[in-house]
């Protein structure tokens, strides 16, 4: 059984299928239609995990296999890829969050995964050694069982407290996103190059779609994490005014994008959950968010998400009993994920200066990316360079 219809839960599925190990997926919302909502980046590491699945993500989205950098001024900072572009050619993709889930779902369709909608997970006993798996109960009184539970049922998953009601919770980042999609306003630049503008007043990133649809997302400092009802009470007119007055005096096209965006998105707070001591317990597992979920700046969560997706599929394939599985997935795993989490802290850090540490930080940067543009060196690399081979076996120990 698999908790949540996400990125983590349906690509686990379609990985375990492929193992032939059947799972059915248990998805709280009871509504298959997702909204149009925001758009995310699948870097490299990202598309070399969805070649496992046989997940073909070229048609949706387009490229960016680039990011330019640029200071609230307009001095460019930087500009370089988006990690190495894979060898038969594809780059770094940029899609829309709705469209990837429907899109996942649609295959794994096709591949015979079944998924039950409205399905929330209350609760789950794992009937140990005299039973022969987990039983679950949803929240419409039903209950489900099977040999094992991944909890696949993101930030603030149910499974992660049923495995250790100790265990930490999401981690506020001091930002809450905004985003939309501008028609009909010229982009200037390449399409496909991911613009990053780190204002003086807050982040604002862009990409064009050939189409000539701009994709862009702004994130707004918030020392205080406003709660939903709160965020739920500020009207779309006022965003859209907050927006406009923040990046008034920056260079660049943000206004002009904001202005000719019909709708703003609903906003968004950036989370992330950064080390959960316990992954599994018995026949429970947690992964995904659920497990290690990363602020949105650093572009890798659905990454890690199909990643831990994959790696578990092939644990649980070639090791003799579940036990040894779950202790070959963590150690495959989370060495690395926790890496992502804390490089991603660092990363909102410098979205989020003060008015005296926002030139040091743009220096900083400045420099930093003149070194990588000489060495020829990413920091990042091996985020990026991460490789699954599905058919090679799952390394059980060491
Ligand atoms: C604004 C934003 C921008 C992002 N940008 C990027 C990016 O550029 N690149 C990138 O790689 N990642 C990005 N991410 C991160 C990425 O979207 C997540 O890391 C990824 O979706 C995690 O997948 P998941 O399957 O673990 O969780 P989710 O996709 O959140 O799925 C969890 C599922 O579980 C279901 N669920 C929850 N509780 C229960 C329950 N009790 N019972 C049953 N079902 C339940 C939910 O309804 C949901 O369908 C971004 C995230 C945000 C918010």
């Amino acid at each position: 059984m698999i908790s949540g219809a996400g990125i983590s839960g349906i690509s686990c599925a379609i990985a375990l299928r492929k193992a032939g190990i059947e799972a059915v997926v248990y998805e709280g919302y009871d509504r298959t239609a997702d909204d149009v909502g925001a758009f995310l980046t699948l870097a490299v590491n990202a598309l070399d995990a969805l070649r496992a699945l046989d997940f073909d993500v070229r048609r949706l989205g387009f490229e960016t296999p680039r990011i330019r950098l640029t200071s609230a001024s307009g001095r460019l900072i930087g500009d370089l890829p988006y990690g190495r572009v894979l060898r038969d050619g594809a780059a770094s993709r940029t899609v829309k969050r709705a469209e990837l889930y429907r899109a996942l779902r649609e295959h794994a369709a096709r591949q015979g995964v079944r998924i039950e909608y409205g399905k929330r997970l209350t609760h789950a006993r794992d009937t140990g050694d005299t039973g022969d798996g987990v039983v679950a109960t949803f929240a419409d009184g039903t209950t489900a069982s099977g040999d094992l539970l991944i909890g696949a049922d993101g930030l603030r998953s149910r499974t992660r407290e049923l495995i250790d009601p100790a265990a930490p919770g999401v981690r506020y980042s001091g930002l809450v996103n905004v985003g939309g999609y501008a028609r009909g306003v010229p982009a200037g630049g390449d399409p496909g190059t991911m613009h990053a503008i780190f204002g003086s007043r807050a982040f604002f990133a862009y990409a064009a779609h050939a189409h000539g649809e701009v994709w862009w997302a702004a994130n707004l400092t918030r020392a205080a994490e406003p709660t939903a009802a709160e965020l739920a009470m500020v009207g779309e007119q006022d965003w859209r005014a907050e927006l406009m007055e923040v990046f008034r005096r920056d260079h660049g096209p943000a206004v002009a994008f904001i202005e000719a965006t019909d709708r703003i998105l609903a906003p968004w707070t950036a989370y992330d959950v950064p080390v959960v001591p316990r992954w599994h317990r018995g026949r429970m597992i947690i992964i995904g968010d659920a497990a290690h979920a990363t602020v949105p700046s650093i572009g890798q969560g659905a990454a890690m998400a199909i990643e831990d997706a994959v790696v578990l599929a092939k644990c649980l394939r070639d090791a003799t009993d579940f036990g040894a599985a779950f202790a070959a997935y963590e150690r495959l795993r989370r060495e690395r994920v926790e890496r992502v989490v804390a490089q991603g802290r660092r990363t909102d850090g410098w979205k989020t200066p003060g008015p005296l540490t926002r030139i040091p930080r743009d220096l900083i940067m400045s420099l930093a990316m003149k070194r990588m543009a000489r060495t020829g060196h990413d920091p990042n690399h091996w985020i990026y360079e991460h490789h699954i081979d599905w058919d090679e076996p799952a390394r059980q120990s060491g």
